[in-house]
């Protein structure tokens, strides 16, 4: 079978997509590859901080390779926190001290629209593929549930009245933006 790498540490996405691609490719993190450093995340979007993991893998490995980077990105703050999510209100990368922050940032704001964007590099036999998956939603004023991560508890996707953490996990992963892009990453190399 063929082998491809998922430039993550994350034993959760890792597991999620071996689950999807099984049968079609034998799915590597970093760890199965023995590989235990920091990829610096140095980009300026999240198409950039993508580019620069699965590259740094193709590089260091020689092997077909993807990555992921995602960010909440918010219409009233001009599209913030965006590729700075994961660390907006300090390197420590605090979830409670984010969603204060941007529950501050929104205070007396009215529009209130959001999305989590998605970004997937793909590098296929030395050429690189991007894929995009978007969860549009909206920013409420207090936090609600205690599924999940990151935002969740701030962020009601469309169609829905709960945020995704008061969502299962398995209704938050059938319209995630994670997982739209996922679906045409494992689409297209179904394909290919
Ligand atoms: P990553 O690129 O998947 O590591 O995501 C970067 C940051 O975006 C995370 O640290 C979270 O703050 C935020 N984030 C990403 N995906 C989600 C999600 O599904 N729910 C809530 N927050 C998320």
């Amino acid at each position: 079978m063929r082998k491809i790498i998922f430039a993550t540490n994350n034993k959760h996405k890792l597991e999620e997509v071996q689950q999807i691609l099984a049968g079609s490719f034998e799915v590597l993190g970093l760890n199965e590859i023995g590989f235990a450093g920091d990829i610096p995340e140095t980009g300026k979007t999240l198409e950039e901080n993508a580019s620069i993991k699965s590259k740094f893998v193709f590089k260091k490995f020689g092997m077909n390779c993807f990555s992921d980077d995602t960010g909440l990105e918010i219409e009233a703050l001009n599209g913030r926190p965006g590729v700075y999510s994961a660390r907006y209100a300090g390197e420590d990368g605090n979830a409670e001290n984010n969603i204060a922050k941007i529950l501050s940032e929104l205070r007396g704001i009215e529009n209130r629209k959001a999305r989590f964007r998605t970004v997937v590099s793909l590098i296929l036999d030395g050429k690189e593929h991007f894929f995009e998956g978007i969860a549009n939603g909206q920013i409420i004023d207090e936090k609600r549930g205690g599924v999940g991560f990151g935002y969740d508890p701030v962020f009601v996707p469309d169609g829905y009245n709960h945020t995704f953490a008061e969502m299962s996990s398995e209704l938050k992963n059938t319209i995630s933006h994670r997982k739209k892009a996922m679906d045409k990453l494992v689409s297209f190399l179904g394909d290919n």
